[in-house]
């Protein structure tokens, strides 16, 4: 008999959690206008809100931090961090930001001007909101085959080549770059073949733009190519994101995410160009360029953390976690986004809400409802992500309308999942006697969904 797999580490270190009462979620949630971003943690018992920031560090990242070097310029910490993002990725600049959407703040105020086009797949929300923030459009030339939930694709991530020729030919002049995101969040945390990365790469050649890789998650999308590209199973996933990365010409990182680190980001390029312009907004918006609003003790960590998480073990438990909640909700029929992807489950709302129309926000309300049944916080993304048109100031409802569970790295486990899965069952199984969704109260002008005030029909 084969052994089963097992995690690839052991637990040194946990943090208690608790359980609440019905009754104390209703009056929390209400006091939070139904936003479950304005919830206190300690008001929740699982938290899967997002997998940002949230993962728990190795022993080895601990040990890191004592010895961070603190020093404003030149800390032996960034040439460590920069070691490893030239190593891993094999671009030779690297600009150090706290955070992901820091990233894309220094690089898109050096890159991206009204009126310019920006298309890629499914552009992730703070992306979005960097580029029409600066009236310039994002277009999605995501693979039609994303929208249909119940579809099986090995690659549902991928760019539709076609659309994004079209985009090319028609915006020309005004496209700075393409934007590939690895792997696609907002379809579902679904993987970007690198055949596909390749047919990207090849017609930007063709049309001279550069491309750059949101690659927030591109240890998961590696793992994806290696066990379902063909070729690919017998490289490492050190192996394939070299070959990943000598597609792009830069790439933004959000650590929080793949580098398994509390905070942190950085851009990398090996475009001159764009390096020398983003240092200087780099230095206007996140500090000096070997600190980047990182502390020294940070960046050693998250250079341990890249280190290991591209190995192929580490991936394998946190993929096979995801595929183990999903195998769950299979056996309660809940209809999600198919196949899961690597870093969450993505309920399909309106299939589950089938009597609450979209103007009410079904998954806003499937969030609200998981809440109250277990203390599980997921989030919505979804219409109420989607934000209004920038022109018209209509709300967007031409996308899927998610409730996300996403899964922090190496924090909880499979018995946690069953819970999940169970109170997911229960609220699935009453579906039908909730017939109203949300109505929002007041919204902010963009990114709307962190702050939004709701109220329950
Ligand atoms: C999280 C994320 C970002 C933004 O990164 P932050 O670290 O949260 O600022 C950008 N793109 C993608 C795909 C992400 O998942």
């Amino acid at each position: 008999m084969d052994l089963p797999l097992a995690e690839s580490w052991k637990i040194k270190m946990i943090e208690p959690i608790r359980k609440s009462t019905r009754s104390e979620r209703e009056r929390w949630l209400k006091e939070a206008h139904y936003n479950v971003f304005k919830l206190k943690a300690e008001y929740v018992y699982i938290d899967l809100i997002t997998d940002s920031g949230t993962g728990a560090m190795s022993d080895r990242q601990w040990a890191s931090l004592m010895i961070g070097d603190e020093s404003y310029a030149g800390a032996t910490s960034f040439f460590k961090m920069e070691e490893t993002v030239n190593r891993i990725t094999g671009f030779k600049y690297v600009l150090p930001t706290h955070q992901g959407r820091a990233a894309e703040n220094v690089l898109f105020s050096c890159l991206v001007k009204e009126g310019d086009y920006i298309p890629g797949n499914s552009h992730f929300d703070t992306t979005k909101g960097h580029i029409e923030s600066r009236k310039a459009f994002a277009i999605d030339c995501t693979i039609d085959e994303a929208l249909n939930t119940q579809l099986e694709l090995p690659f549902k991530g991928n760019v539709d080549i076609q659309k994004l020729e079209k985009v090319l030919i028609e915006h020309n002049d005004k496209i700075p770059f393409i934007i590939v995101t690895i792997t696609n969040n907002a379809a579902g945390g679904q993987p970007v073949s690198m055949q596909n990365l390749r047919e990207v790469s090849r017609l930007a050649k063709k049309f001279n733009k550069p491309v750059l890789f949101d690659s927030a998650r591109f240890a998961e999308n590696a793992y994806f190519i290696k066990t379902r590209e063909k070729g690919y199973a017998g490289k490492t996933i050190k192996e394939i994101c070299r070959e990943m990365f000598a597609l792009a010409d830069g790439m933004t990182m959000s650590a929080k995410k793949d580098a398994v680190v509390n905070m942190g980001g950085f851009i990398a390029t090996n475009m001159e160009e764009w390096y020398e312009q983003a240092k200087i907004k780099g230095i206007v918006f996140e500090g000096y360029v070997t600190y980047g609003g990182m502390n020294g003790r940070d960046m050693n960590a998250l250079a341990v953390g890249l280190d290991e998480n591209t190995e192929f073990e580490n991936l394998e438990t946190r993929i096979r976690q995801i595929e183990y909640l999903a195998a769950r909700l299979d056996e309660f029929e809940i209809p999600y986004q198919r196949p899961a992807g690597g870093h969450a489950i993505f309920i399909d709302a309106p299939k589950v809400l089938t009597k609450v129309a979209k103007e009410e926000f079904p998954a806003q309300r499937l969030t609200v409802e998981l809440y109250l049944e277990a203390g599980i916080r997921g989030c919505e993304i979804g219409y109420i992500l989607a934000d209004r048109d920038p022109v018209t100031r209509e709300n967007r409802f031409d996308g899927n309308d998610f409730l996300r569970l996403a899964i922090p790295r190496r924090t909880y486990t499979n018995n946690h999942m069953d819970v999940v899965a169970v109170a997911l069952k229960n609220v699935f199984d009453r579906r039908n006697s909730i017939t109203h969704g949300m109505a929002i109260e007041w919204e902010a002008e963009l990114m709307r969904h962190f702050t939004v005030k709701l109220k329950r029909l």
